[in-house]
């Protein structure tokens, strides 16, 4: 069983054309959450697809070219996947546009990464859900961590306060 596997980085330069490949490992999956562009948007959450899309698209950034140096187009993709897959989903950037508080829809059941991943190793890409922590602050300094797991005897959500645990609700395959 393994947790840490590797990233695929692509460098394009739109002006010499010379490409770099390189490989990173990644012990979790650090996905970005979309910005949404209109403030009347009235979508009311976000999927785990639309941060898989913004996370591993590709972007012109500070990227310089070591041939040319200009800038270079950068590609994220996922290379190979661990058995325990970890995702991170990073919200920080938006409590500055108020859309902090915006829920993520995410499959409890069957996160499905075909199609989405290099080298698929002949394995399954279908991961299920047992265990989230949460991060709830007032103000970035100060916050609580919460968590919520699947018991594997009685099948049955928890969630965790540090303090105690209690029978959940919040989470149950039916809602996926
Ligand atoms: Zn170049």
């Amino acid at each position: 069983m393994n947790f840490c596997r590797c990233h695929k980085i692509a460098m394009t330069c739109g002006n010499c054309g010379k490409v770099k490949i390189t490989f990173h490992p990644y012990n979790l999956l650090a996905l970005e959450i979309p910005v949404r562009q209109t403030s009347g948007s009235d979508q009311l959450s976000i999927t785990l697809e639309e941060c898989f899309t913004e996370t591993f698209q590709a972007k012109e950034g500070a990227w310089s070219c070591d041939h040319c140096l200009k800038l270079a187009m950068k590609k994220l993709d996922i290379w190979t996947t661990p058995d325990i897959l970890i995702i991170q989903l990073k919200r920080p950037h938006l409590y500055r546009t108020g859309q902090g508080s915006m829920p993520i829809d995410y499959p409890v059941e069957g996160l499905d990464l075909m199609g989405k991943v290099g080298l698929s190793e002949d394995k399954e890409l279908v991961y299920d859900l047992f265990a989230t922590i949460n991060y709830t602050y007032d103000n970035p300094r100060k916050g609580i961590y919460t968590a919520f797991a699947k018991n594997f005897i009685d099948k049955q959500w928890y969630r965790y306060d540090g303090m105690c645990y209690h029978l959940s609700y919040a989470i149950c395959a039916d809602d996926s």
